[in-house]
């Protein structure tokens, strides 16, 4: 970084433009009445909705709960038309956001931060962008996403391919035609099961490359009554309670019973009344020991695969379907609309990458171990470097110039999953080491804002200067998240929230599994004791001159 004094001076940074970008712009602007800029990558708000285009593409969130809460009139005015909602339904729902609180006077798009460096001499952060910007601020604020890093497998002879591919993290915005074109999707995780059936109904063939076979859960997906929206809305002050104080984000009734109480058929029919309701509630409220009893996870893995087994007609394609290498919902529980059926296409193939892993990308296609398949587009949903990976593409120093992609060689690590130690004034929205991505995103989003602007709040008002992160108490936080996913069956799957899809990431289980009920508590204790955990810098007084 230059030593140029000629730059802009703010009090707060913010990156990105999606839920977190957006809501943090709003407290520190509108509630504290700070100076601030978003900057964003993209022409438009939306983070993630932004670029995720791909045919399908939805949330697996009730759409009355994948909203923001904190503006009583937003709840009301906004209708969704779907049960969950789709891409372009969010991305009007953020648009309409960012036009009710005039949020894009403050948010710079287009432009990339490349580098953040905290400037020990001023007492700053000093950000600059690849449009040249140059901004100094007290608050250096993250709303980059967990999964906004797009990982392309590095396969053979890509660059060589004739045909069309793209990847379902940046979807081109025209969108992409495939009718009557043979096309080879690359991956069955979340993007891959909303796009195969969707892509499936358009394209002349489809070729599904799977590598891990994967539980998914029908979502029963749409439309949402008037009649429906209006009781939600009169109730909605209760509902958003009950969903901050959740382990998961939603105010379903979470269950606490275990699998293992139940005799077959009384858990089976549990089994089959939340298979029909669809969605989380499989996870959430059928039993509470699924995701750390291995006996009680195997009843949901086989209920599973008994699905598959009735609803694929081809036995074979059933069982290469079938997921038996990791417990249910060790990697994230898939929700689908139509996923297994799609195999009874007589357009779709399914091919087993696992026993016969793709070789190379040739000019016409896809050849693997044992045959070749002929190919105009490839799609590949092969993922994100979760949680890291944007922050590494990110050139960030704190203290003695660290880089924080040095700091977190061997796994990410700050205190609450808010502040690296070393990094004063720092925070990230939904960080590693925080629930995000196992819960709900917008309530996550929302708590995680709450708490930096009443920090910050509590910073001005008392005069303090910095706020970092104590070292001891981001290792006990980082011992803390470890050893509650050391007690879950997360550990057992190659998973991206393990880093376990990234060639050489360290594995470790970056979010926190200890839920959002829990981590809430956490954190309005550590804000009750004046910030504990925190190590305080006063402002000094100016010396008389
Ligand atoms: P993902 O869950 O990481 O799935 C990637 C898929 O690509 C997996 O099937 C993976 O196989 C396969 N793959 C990766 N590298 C490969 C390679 N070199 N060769 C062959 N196959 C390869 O990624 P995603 O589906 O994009 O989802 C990521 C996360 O985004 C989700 O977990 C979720 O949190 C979020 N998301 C949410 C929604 C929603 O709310 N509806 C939608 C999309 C995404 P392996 O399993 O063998 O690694």
């Amino acid at each position: 970084m230059t030593t140029d004094t000629t730059r802009v001076e703010l009090d707060a940074v913010v990156v990105g433009a999606g839920f977190s970008g957006m809501y943090m712009l709003y407290r520190l602007r509108d509630v504290l009445g700070l100076s601030a800029r978003v900057f964003e990558a993209g022409d438009e708000v939306g983070g993630t909705w932004y670029w995720n285009r791909y045919p399908g593409a939805r949330c697996d969130s009730e759409s009355y709960l994948y909203c923001f809460s904190f503006d009583k009139g937003l709840a009301q005015e906004w209708t969704w038309s779907g049960k969950y909602p789709e891409q372009p339904e969010i991305l009007r729902y953020l648009s309409h956001v960012a036009d009710r609180f005039d949020l894009r006077r403050d948010i710079q798009f287009e432009t990339r931060v490349t580098a953040a460096h905290f400037r020990e001499d001023l007492d700053r952060w000093e950000i600059e962008t690849d449009q040249g910007d140059r901004v100094l601020a007290r608050y250096f604020i993250t709303g980059v996403g967990c999964i906004s890093a797009g990982q392309m497998p590095r396969i053979e002879g890509l660059d060589r391919f004739e045909g069309e591919w793209h990847h379902t993290g940046s979807w081109p915005h025209e969108g992409v035609d495939f009718a009557g074109k043979r096309v080879g999707v690359i991956g069955t995780g979340s993007s891959g099961v909303q796009a195969i059936p969707v892509i499936a109904r358009q394209a002349g063939h489809l070729t599904v490359f799977q590598r891990t076979p994967q539980y998914t859960i029908p979502a029963r997906h749409g439309t949402v009554t008037p009649e429906f929206l209006d009781e939600v809305k009169g109730r909605y002050d209760e509902i958003f309670e009950k969903t901050r104080w959740s382990r998961g984000g939603t105010p379903y009734d979470e269950a606490e019973r275990s699998a293992l109480d139940f005799d077959d058929d009384e858990r089976r029919r549990i089994y089959e009344a939340a298979w029909e309701e669809g969605g989380f509630r499989f996870l959430l409220t059928t039993f509470g020991d699924i995701t750390f009893d291995r006996r009680a996870n195997d009843t949901a893995a086989e209920f599973i695969r008994s699905k598959i087994r009735e609803t694929v007609d081809d036995p074979e394609t059933a069982e290469t379907l079938m997921p038996r290498d990791h417990p249910f919902a060790s990697k994230r529980a898939l929700i689908d609309t139509n996923y297994y059926e799609t195999y009874n296409r007589d357009n779709v193939d399914l091919v087993d990458i696992r026993h016969a892993p793709i070789e190379e990308i040739t000019p016409t296609g896809i050849r693997t171990r044992e045959g070749e398949y002929e190919l105009d587009v490839i799609v590949f949903a092969t993922g994100y470097d979760g949680m890291t990976g944007a922050f590494n593409r990110m050139d960030i120093r704190g203290r003695g110039g660290q880089a924080l992609r040095e700091k977190w060689a061997e796994g990410p690590k700050a205190y609450l999953g808010l502040s690296p130690a070393g990094f004063p004034n720092m925070f990230m929205i939904t960080g590693p080491g925080s629930p995000s991505v196992l819960s709900n995103m917008p309530p996550t989003i929302e708590q995680h804002v709450e708490f930096v602007s009443d920090f910050v709040a509590y910073m001005v008002e008392h005069g303090i200067e910095l706020a970092e992160a104590d070292l001891e108490a981001e290792t006990e936080w980082v011992d803390h998240v470890n050893e509650t996913a050391s007690r879950t069956l997360y550990m057992l799957a190659d998973s991206w929230y393990l880093g376990a899809n990234i060639p050489g990431k360290p594995r470790v289980f970056m979010p926190y599994a200890g839920g959002l009920d829990v981590y809430r508590t956490k954190c309005n204790e550590v804000a009750e004791a004046g910030y504990e955990g925190y190590v305080l810098h006063a402002r000094e007084p100016v010396a008389a001159g």
